[in-house]
């Protein structure tokens, strides 16, 4: 970033700590291209100066509320400004329009209530504290007066608080854009309440938060000609669909099967339910209750919100039925049959949820134990039933368990669209994108690299924002920034979805030549990425592959990404519920069209997934985007605990550290002609006394100290990265 300047013995600087990122000290001796430091944790060590940042000893001590209003514009000041504040509960800070939003993990009294609602009404972006409102307002604003869409991007890791961010903004918009209550439910309320529903079928506690959501969202609100809310559609990305039958502790599976477990008497005993300790879907983990939460209490409030978002009491019936039915389907456990390879029920239990699953799927038996442990083979010959064995038949099961899920969760999303109804003359509409960050785990799986292709193709969008938006306060101010470059990551973009040629592509092809396997994948993936600066093949692994994504390196292991590609539903499971006497899950599984199941052997989700991107990213391109990155300042999730390591390394993912980097390779620190005379006018008092023009002073000021290359603008002086903390040195020298 800035290079470092007049470090000389004496100065104040900001040199790396292992521990801490950043610490604070003071040059005692230099020694060539050295320095010797005096830390304020009382340590002495060593430094090239090059890695040397310069301390600005006149930082408020509250902080900046936008980070462009620092002096020195550098990592180490960033992380200090967002330090101080976040001690001071000031969760929020700007850089530029970017809003930087720190988890408070606790309720911090009033910012959010009614009162803090008028008052960001209208206010000037800039005059009151940063605040999502604040971005709300703007984005709101800029539709109104200039009748252009809008999108707000909310990003984060995960537990980092983009969900609670997302809903503040929603519930700010529906503020500004609702109107009087008339009778019956208005839109807003619904798009209000839309977020329960979601949550309670799409969200589970993870590691990393009590209430992870486990998709991606972006919610469209569309606003008629008044501003008013008149209309939204909600689409989704990804839904994990492994949690439905495989969770590790301490996590935890779904909300909604234990709502449905804490639901009243008559309930459990229509579904015999129970205990969710008897469920192998709720079992293989210990964690079944959350504290603050009340599943029985929950249940009811999701019913009441399923009543406003128009899903019908009937409806919310059958969807209960179906969540109950994957519970008992769960416990259906196989044993080796007397043919070999082949299956049977294991016991009297199993009989019993298999029972209870058909009865409640409402359908046969025994269609659905041969739909579990039986494959039909149609040769030109003459048509085969081959038995599973009991391994085979476990994997049927869980099979069957996700597609239900994943299409009533599918299901649900279609509903609340439908009920809350698109407003076809809608002027504009703002978009709130709430998705996943970027992820590096210790095995990162084909959902990983669906997650972290997302999140290149935030950064690219995100970047040639922060980039345009640089080059029009240039413009603006009528200087030169030709030669100002930034690195794109369209080169990672390419290795992952060029076609033909990507990743991706290469997936596909894969799973459609049947002798494949990830051996053979990750061969071909090494064969044709073999010189590509972002694809790495680690020394000792046959099946691993890494991608060097702009926010670090991710090692994939591909043994599951055939697998996972493949978006397949067995026959047998098409034919058995998709003839279900319940109209609701027949409905789940509507006839597939003749030729395309014959034609398209699979249909990758990987591709299906890229085009999903595609247009989101084409909608995002119609609107004026506004990010707000959340940041989870620990991994305790707990509050009035920063760690500084991890912020840090939060920021480089979010593009905020790219943000600060390109902005440095202009002119990152802007003062107005006032502002600098004010501050540097000691260095000249010559040229204070000429009575200049305040423009005139300023450049008179710069060239008397041998200053160049900075720019001078119509109302500011834009220095470059740097040159600040020189005439900082100059002034010190003179006071
Ligand atoms: P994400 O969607 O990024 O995974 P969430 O929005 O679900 O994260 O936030 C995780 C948790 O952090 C929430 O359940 C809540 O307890 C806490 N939290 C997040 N944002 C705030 C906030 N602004 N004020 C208070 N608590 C918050
Ligand atoms: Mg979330």
């Amino acid at each position: 970033m800035s290079t470092p300047v007049n470090i000389t013995a004496g100065s104040h600087v900001w040199v790396e700590d292992p521990e801490l990122a950043w610490i604070d000290g003071q040059v005692s001796k230099i020694d060539g291209k050295n320095a010797e430091i005096q830390t304020s944790d009382g340590k002495t060590v060593v430094a090239n100066l090059s890695k040397l940042y310069p301390k600005d000893m006149e930082a408020p001590a509250g902080g900046v509320d936008d980070m462009t209003k620092l002096s020195y514009l550098h990592e180490p000041g960033v992380l200090q400004n967002l330090a101080i504040r976040y001690e001071l509960n000031e969760i929020y800070t700007y850089t530029g329009n970017i809003l930087i939003a720190i988890n408070p993990f606790q309720r911090l009294p009033h910012i959010y209530d009614a009162h803090m609602m008028e008052q960001y009404k209208g206010a000037p972006f800039g005059e009151l504290s940063p605040h999502v409102f604040a971005v709300a307002d703007v984005a709101y604003r800029a539709m109104i007066n200039e009748g252009k869409s809008n999108s707000i991007l909310v990003s984060g890791e995960s537990g980092a608080g983009k969900t609670e961010t997302t809903k503040m903004l929603m519930r700010y918009l529906a503020f500004l854009g609702g109107r009087v209550a008339t009778e019956g439910r208005t839109v807003e309320q619904q798009v209000l309440e839309s977020n329960p529903v979601l949550e309670a079928f799409g969200n589970a506690k993870t590691v990393r938060n009590n209430n992870s959501s486990r998709f991606g969202k972006f919610v469209e609100i569309q606003f008629d000609k008044h501003g008013r809310i008149s209309g939204a559609a909600i689409r989704t990305y990804l839904l994990e669909r492994s949690r439905v039958c495989q969770v590790s502790d301490p996590e935890r599976n779904y909300h909604c099967f234990y709502l449905l477990c804490a639901a009243p008497p008559e309930v459990i005993e229509k579904y015999k339910l129970g205990n969710p300790k008897s469920f192998h879907y709720l079992n293989q983990t210990n964690c079944y209750e959350l504290s603050g939460i009340n599943d029985a209490h929950d249940y009811l409030a999701t019913r009441r919100a399923m009543d406003i978002v128009g899903i019908s009491e009937k409806e919310q019936d059958a969807i209960f039925k179906v969540i109950a039915a994957i519970l008992h389907l769960g416990n259906i456990e196989f044993a080796k049959g007397e043919e070999i390879d082949s299956s049977v029920l294991k016991d009297e239990k199993a009989k019993f949820h298999l029972k209870m699953t058909a009865e409640l799927l409402m359908c046969d038996a025994q269609a659905l134990e041969d739909a579990l442990c039986k494959r039909v083979m149609i040769t030109p010959e003459e048509v085969i039933k081959r038995s599973l064995d009991p391994l085979a038949a476990t994997v049927s099961r869980d099979g069957l368990a996700k597609t239900i899920y994943s299409r009533l969760f599918d299901w649900l999303v279609d509903k609340i669209n439908v009920s809350i109804g698109q407003d076809p003359n809608s002027k504009s509409l703002i978009g709130v994108l709430d998705i996943y960050g970027f992820e590096s785990f210790k095995t990162n799986s084909f959902e990983q690299f669906c997650i972290n292709f997302t999140n290149e193709k935030l950064q690219q969008h995100f970047n040639q924002h922060v980039f345009k938006m640089e080059q029009e306060e240039y413009t603006k101010e009528e200087i030169d920034w030709s030669y100002i470059e930034f690195v794109d990551n369209q080169d990672v973009l390419d290795l992952i979805e060029k076609r033909p040629g990507g990743v991706i592509s290469l997936l596909d092809e894969a799973c459609m030549f049947p002798k494949s396997t990830h051996e053979t994948f990750a061969q071909k993936l090494y064969q044709t990425f073999k010189t590509n600066k972002r694809f790495i093949k680690p020394k000792l692994s046959r099946t691993d592959f890494a991608i060097a994504h702009y926010a670090g390196e991710v090692l994939y292991t591909s043994d599951q990404f055939l697998d996972k590609n493949k978006d397949y539903v067995v026959p047998e499971h098409q034919d058995l519920l998709g003839t279900s006497k319940c109209p609701f899950v027949a409905g789940l599984f509507p006839p597939i069209a003749e030729e395309t199941s014959k034609s398209s052997k699979f249909s990758s989700i990987g591709s299906r997934f890229k085009l999903q991107l595609q247009q989101l990213m084409e909608t995002l391109n119609s609107t004026e985007p506004h990010y707000i990155r959340c940041v989870k300042p620990n991994n305790l999730l707990k509050p009035a605990i920063f760690e500084n390591v991890n912020v840090m390394q939060q920021l480089r993912c979010g593009g905020v550290l790219e943000a600060i980097r390109i902005s440095c390779a202009g002119y990152p620190t802007r003062r107005t002609f006032f502002e600098f005379n004010n501050r540097f006018g000691l260095l000249a008092p010559e040229v204070l006394e000429g009575n200049y023009d305040e423009k005139v002073a300023c450049k008179k000021i710069l060239e008397k100290k041998g200053l160049t290359g900075f720019q001078i603008g119509k109302t500011k002086i834009f220095l470059r990265a740097g040159q600040m903390a020189e005439l900082d040195a100059r002034r010190a020298e003179v006071l």
